[in-house]
């Protein structure tokens, strides 16, 4: 276990200059405060719990202090922003503070979210406010405690310093850890920009700092691609089948380790909606829950187009159609371990489609179903739940199915209930619990959120006690527009 101080920084983005990035320092925000740490993400850093105990913690994570051998900078990129090209983004609030290399020999990106205004933070005041950071670190936390890669939150830090968005806010900080910041729009910027020098220099670095396996590869380049969109596809296989919703799918928001990143107006399904979009901000439905599939493939697609001067196009096209069969898979075999199978069989897409279609149809919720039908043996469960469909018939024809298919997957009830347990969460971030949560944190009460991030920390465990976290929302509390500004 290390002090604060001793963390080692290799800062190998930093290197590659100043075309991709401006030095900035942290603006620090007034009177910090702790309002959540993760203790798990600052492990990944090998650092001691107890240190977040400590002023010195606070203060660098409120941007007061720094690391001295940290190199704060801004990085830039473009992308595509609801189909259209933007040609320069970048950090307009964020910085990366440095690569903290770990005693596994890990490198974790440490990203100061908030930390003031950049070069490209265009009319932007450079902060993030405290509802939208604690969102991200919740998220963060949780995906990954539900075997979701995403980037992950080491601390979320408030302040007298007021902001103003809709209303005046509080401005906060989110350190945030990553093995790469590198976005689909990093790519993009060089490539629109005609700067192929440095496109080739950013391509060489991602390679070797994090694909450094297909470096033996005949085609490093193509394998590296590749490798992202298996990763992608995987990624998106994890989301629809736990109902998560990024909500703002540009390419800058995607990473290309292939984690959930940069989390806005996010939402985990409650009841089961294919069509829900939780973005207000997205009336076509863009981004809405199943579009995810189709838009991630566009997303790579444009990565495709920026890579087109390191890699022949016909071998691009080529991999860009692994995407949908690696996607299926994957998606597949996750929703089978939540319907309880452990062996695969044909009509299993054909049962999953059915029964998603019967939830839509009849608005249940899609974390308690799956949890409900694991808890007991099938008819039990299937009795239990019946009550829950509108289509009497159709449910009936479908349990009966669904038992004759448990029946020939032959495993023992108890072993099925394990596993499903382990596959399906009693727990999961619903927005309106986060809402209740952050109202408490705006007023100052930091409980509420510290004890959902502990009760999300653990999704998948009986939490005696924590119950009323698992209910369904109420009413008001479903489809809660979430603010895009933040
Ligand atoms: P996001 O919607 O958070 O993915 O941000 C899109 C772009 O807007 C990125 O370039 C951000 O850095 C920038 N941005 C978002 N909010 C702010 C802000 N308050 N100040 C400056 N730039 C911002
Ligand atoms: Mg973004």
């Amino acid at each position: 276990m290390k002090a604060l101080t001793d963390l080692f920084f290799d800062n190998r983005f930093a290197r590659l200059g100043e075309a991709f990035s401006s030095e900035v320092l942290p603006e620090p925000i007034a009177d910090p405060q702790l309002v959540l740490v993760s203790t798990p993400a600052m492990a990944l850093l090998d650092l001691d719990p107890a240190q977040a105990q400590l002023p010195d913690f606070v203060e660098l994570c409120a941007g007061h202090k720094l690391w001295s051998s940290a190199e704060p900078r801004a990085m830039v990129y473009s992308g595509h922003q609801f189909g259209g090209y933007n040609p320069r983004l970048g950090d307009g609030r964020g910085l990366l503070l440095g690569e903290v290399l770990n005693n596994a020999g890990e490198h974790w990106d440490l990203h100061l979210k908030g930390a003031g205004q950049t070069p490209y933070s265009r009319q932007g005041d450079g902060r993030a406010v405290l509802r939208s950071s604690i969102r991200e670190f919740l998220a963060s936390e949780h995906l990954h405690a539900l075997g979701i890669p995403s980037s992950r939150a080491l601390c979320v830090t408030s302040s007298s310093t007021r902001v103003w968005r809709e209303t005046q806010e509080c401005a906060a900080m989110l350190l945030r850890l990553a093995p790469s910041h590198v976005r689909f729009g990093h790519f993009e910027y060089f490539y629109y920009t005609k700067q192929p020098e440095q496109l080739k220099q950013l391509g060489e670095h991602v390679l070797s700092c994090h694909f450094p396996e297909c470096l033996a590869q005949p085609e490093p380049y193509l394998a590296m691609f590749r490798s992202i969109v298996e990763r992608t596809a995987e990624l998106i296989a994890g989301w629809q089948a736990y109902g998560f919703c990024h909500g703002v799918m540009n390419t800058d928001n995607m990473s290309i380790m292939g984690i959930t990143f940069d989390f806005g107006p996010y939402a985990f399904l409650d009841d089961f909606d294919a069509q829900y979009v939780c973005n207000h901000s997205d009336p076509q439905g863009r981004y809405s829950f199943s579009n995810q599939v189709p838009i991630a493939h566009w997303n790579l697609s444009a990565l495709a187009q920026a890579l087109t001067p390191l890699i022949n196009v016909d071998h691009l096209r080529e991999t860009l159609g692994l995407f949908l069969p690696h996607y299926q898979h994957h998606y597949l075999e996750r929703m089978r371990r939540r319907l309880g199978f452990l062996s695969a069989d044909d009509g299993d897409q054909a049962l999953l489609e059915r029964l998603l279609q019967l939830m839509q149809g009849s608005a249940v919720d899609y974390t308690n179903f799956f949890r409900e039908l694991g808890d007991s043996a099938p008819e039990h469960a299937l009795a239990r739940l019946r009550d829950d469909f509108l289509d009497l018939a159709g449910f009936d024809a479908w349990a009966a199915d669904y038992r004759a298919r448990s029946a020939a997957d032959g495993s023992a009830q108890a072993e099925r209930q394990a596993r499903m347990r382990a596959a399906n969460p009693k727990y999961i971030l619903r927005n309106y619990l986060a809402q209740h949560a952050i109202t408490a944190a705006e007023a100052g009460d930091y409980g509420p959120v510290r004890e959902l991030h502990q009760v999300l920390s653990q999704p998948f465990d009986e939490q005696p006690g924590f119950e009323r976290y698992a209910q369904r929302p109420p009413e008001d509390g479903k489809h809660l527009e979430i603010s895009c500004s933040s």
